[in-house]
């Protein structure tokens, strides 16, 4: 469920048209529903219900400072898989226990951060990220609570690049290792053991792969137990996918997941955690661009937009499909016709989506894709020199710009000129 709606024929965002933002920020530009932002949170929260549970937002899927503190403000802790968002989650309110630090590398400076600013726990990737982190905290004088993160070689189902539970992948250890690992991990005096971790991919559109790792992440519970470690929280991950077609998607809904993660770990006493991010975000902003031209080809006709795949990258780097609408509804009687609908820059990649059927359209319209709001301004850059789009947010009838777009200028003197060269 979200918030962008049609009302006497325009998309509004909440109670604002789109038009207008476009008329006051110009195109393309993001934006994000508060109500659908904390909608997708409470969805999670009543699927979790009658166990003890603590949502941690993964902001790698939307990380802007407004959207940190609607999270926070909510209650969530944060997911955080670098120094920079870790930093990111400290400056929107989140107190360090409530902030855990995943990724395969942390550097020791990382680490360090963390320690200092307080940490709800590390997700430990690897034996020797867990002896670095045991040597940085003894150095501080401090213990590092932590849950290892096993790859449990299940198959996500989901698109190659996002896949993370594979043993083929770089992520965790192996569950046949596991106990090997923790009995290392509990002799070590810098190093507190609190539980188990598992993340095995994103965009999952079936619940049996997170049912075949949850049973599995029990059993390992019970063994470390008899092994004689304190296992007291179960970090499950994140992963559930969202409908990004929806005329032909139905992804389990977070109360089914919810069951699947009460029947398998339910029993155990264990605090749960989990870590969505593109299910809070993704259905929680959608991206505008307007046509610049729309182009007659030789079989094929374009239109071409003012959004590029430096913009949102999601299409190229994963084939991945947006819904694409007019922001003003096409007038009875027009019939729909495909257009491949691609962006300026000067790589064939830079296509949104080929021969897509899209209500007649021209030069100066509005069009949005949908399900933009994971994924999307996170992952931009400004190839082609096309400075950041700009990020607004809306609640009820208001708007207001969260990231500003930079001027020309303000992008050029990011870059510095040696003194050689005076
Ligand atoms: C990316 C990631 C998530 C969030 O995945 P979504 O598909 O956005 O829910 C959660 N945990 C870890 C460790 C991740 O890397």
């Amino acid at each position: 469920m979200d918030h962008f709606i049609y009302r006497d024929g325009i998309l509004h965002a909440e109670d604002v048209a789109l038009p207008e933002i476009a008329a006051s920020v110009g195109t393309p530009f993001y934006v994000y529903s508060t109500a659908t932002l904390e909608r997708h949170y409470q969805v999670f929260d009543e699927a979790l219900v009658g166990m003890d549970h603590f949502i941690c937002y993964a902001m790698k899927a939307n990380s802007n400072m407004a959207v940190l503190r609607i999270m926070a403000a909510m209650g969530a802790g944060m997911d955080v898989v670098s120094g920079g968002e870790y930093a990111r989650a400290i400056a929107a309110g989140v107190p360090g226990e409530h902030i855990v630090f995943s990724g395969v590398g942390k550097t020791r400076e990382e680490m360090t951060l963390a320690l200092n600013g307080g940490i709800r726990q590390f997700n430990v990737e690897s034996e020797p990220e867990l002896r670095v982190l045991n040597e940085v905290a003894l150095g501080l004088g401090k213990v590092a609570p932590i849950t290892v993160r096993v790859n449990p070689d299940v198959d996500a189902k989901t698109h190659a690049k996002i896949a993370t539970g594979k043993s083929d992948n770089k992520f965790g250890i192996p569950i046949s290792k596991a106990r090997a690992v923790y009995a290392e991990a509990g002799a070590m005096d810098g190093i507190e053991v609190v539980g188990i971790d598992v993340h095995i991919g994103s965009q999952l559109t079936d619940l049996a792969p997170y049912e075949a790792a949850f049973k599995m992440v029990a059993e390992l519970t019970e063994q470390l137990r008899e092994d004689g470690h304190n296992i007291r929280r179960l970090d499950l991950g994140g992963g559930l996918g969202i409908p990004y077609a929806r005329s032909n998607e139905a992804p389990p809904l977070p109360m089914e997941y919810g069951e699947v993660i009460r029947n398998t770990v339910g029993h155990l006493g264990c605090e749960i955690e989990i870590e969505p991010g593109r299910l809070i975000a993704g259905n929680s902003g959608i991206l505008v661009t307007s046509v610049i031209y729309r182009k007659e080809g030789e079989g094929r006709d374009f239109l071409i937009v003012d959004a590029a795949m430096n913009d949102l990258i999601r299409p190229a780097m994963y084939e991945a499909h947006h819904d694409i609408i007019p922001v003003v509804e096409a007038q009875a009687g027009l019939e729909p016709a495909p257009h491949d609908i691609v962006g300026p820059i000067c790589e064939s990649g830079d296509t949104f989506a080929q021969q897509r059927n899209i209500p007649p359209m021209d030069a100066g319209d509005l069009v949005a894709f949908r399900s933009a709001g994971a994924y999307g301004a996170v992952m931009s850059s400004e190839y082609n020199s096309r400075p950041l789009i700009p990020e607004v947010l809306v609640n009820g009838d208001q708007f207001a710009v969260v990231r500003a777009r930079p001027t020309y200028e303000e992008m050029i003197n990011r870059d510095t000129i040696p003194d050689w060269m005076d």
